[in-house]
């Protein structure tokens, strides 16, 4: 079993990349996951010799180069030269992977709302970029061009390299009272922008009735008129044409995955499965068993509590999928996990399980006993 670890350059350069290298070396870690393009965050960071606290916007950790069109990434604006060259320049004894954040960009989305998921009622959710549209296809094909043809990368990782799902991951003090249930906040966030509708509209969809049967069944839930805990599975089986327009989109994916293979020539591409939850990926736009064409594996961050929940969601997602490895991500630390024993439990049923590959979320956000927890388990 090999052993990665999350973790953002500031912390790394913080501490110092040697000094890094030396200390994941002792817990028996060897690759970092390394964060190249991020979503916007405030971190907490306990360790850290510098700060404890980072804020920003969406951003890169690097200096894109000159190949992107009307889509590129924005470096950080605190950020003196390049930092992800920076730290693979003084690492070149562990394995390291670009840990990469593909259309959840809201600071891209406020700038370029035309190129934003739009809402069943023609809202645009500037959290997401649209995967349909084609100035994003190019953003997100520039990007793993880019970091694949950074020699220094052993893997290329994709987080929300999809559809993203529902109300967005918390916009500052986001501010939702009408109950929507899971089904609701799929719908919403079920995007109508003219290329969602043209891909569907080409498959014979009819797009007028499951726009309208998107909007007014929100409606009925907001109302009260359908319960919120309406299965969407389930729902979608009753409503042939949401779900016919739902299925464009896994279609839309699996071209761009194609590409994005192209793109990354040798270097091995791993794709974040499990949102909005293990096994209903569907959601995002992503067929597991499809894509799994044009990917070296599937990661699944299960940050559970105990042994069984882990491997739980790990059998879940694995049932979808036949010919590509599942590896699996852990939170040693709150809120999930408390204690280091759970920590040997859960790494001793992954082994059980052959799960090839174990990372730990994450380097600079967790404090030093946690970092004893995953020393004493991989031991
Ligand atoms: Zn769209």
């Amino acid at each position: 079993m090999e052993f990665a670890t999350w973790a953002y350059p500031w912390d790394i350069l913080d501490e110092g990349p040697r000094t890094t290298v030396e200390q994941l070396r002792d817990l028996g870690i060897g690759e970092i996951n390394l964060a190249t393009n991020y979503h916007a965050v405030q971190t907490f960071s306990p360790r850290n010799p510098d700060r404890k606290t980072h804020f920003a916007h969406a951003s890169s950790y690097f200096q894109p180069d000159d190949r992107y069109g009307t889509l590129a990434p924005t470096p950080y604006e605190g950020m003196d030269g390049d930092w992800v060259a920076d730290i693979t320049r003084q690492i070149d004894d562990l394995r390291l992977t670009s840990w990469t954040i593909g259309c959840h960009n809201s600071r891209l989305g406020m700038a370029n709302p035309d190129v934003t998921l739009e809402s069943p009622f023609g809202d645009d959710l500037i959290f997401g970029l649209c995967p349909s549209h084609p100035a994003v296809q190019a953003y997100l094909r520039a990007l793993v061009g880019d970091l694949a043809d950074r020699e220094k990368f052993d893997r290329i990782e994709l987080e929300t390299f999809d559809y993203f799902y529902g109300t967005g991951f918390g916009w500052h003090h986001q501010k939702i009272h009408a109950e929507l249930g899971t089904l609701g906040e799929f719908l919403f966030g079920l995007c109508f922008c003219e290329h969602c509708r043209g891909h569907a509209a080409a498959a014979d969809v009819d797009v007028t009735q499951a726009r309208d049967t998107a909007v007014n069944t929100i409606k009925d839930l907001i109302a009260g008129r359908l319960p919120a805990d309406t299965p969407p599975d389930q729902w979608l089986r009753q409503h042939p044409q949401v779900g016919a327009y739902v299925d464009v989109r896994e279609d839309v994916l699996v071209e761009l995955y194609a590409d994005l293979a192209t793109v990354s020539g040798t270097t091995p591409l791993g794709y974040y499965v499990g949102m909005p939850e293990p096994g209903r990926e569907w959601m995002a736009g992503v067929d597991l068993d499809r894509i799994a064409h044009h990917v070296d594996y599937y990661c699944l961050p299960a940050y559970e509590s105990s042994r069984d929940t882990v491997l739980d969601a790990y059998r879940t997602v694995d049932a979808f999928i036949s010919d590509i490895p599942l590896h699996v991500g852990l939170l040693p630390g709150h809120p999930a996990i408390h204690d280091g024993a759970t920590v040997s439990n859960i790494l001793d049923g992954l082994q059980r399980a052959d799960v090839p590959r174990v990372s730990f979320y994450n380097y600079g956000l967790l404090p030093e006993q946690s970092l004893n927890w995953i020393e004493a388990a991989i031991q």
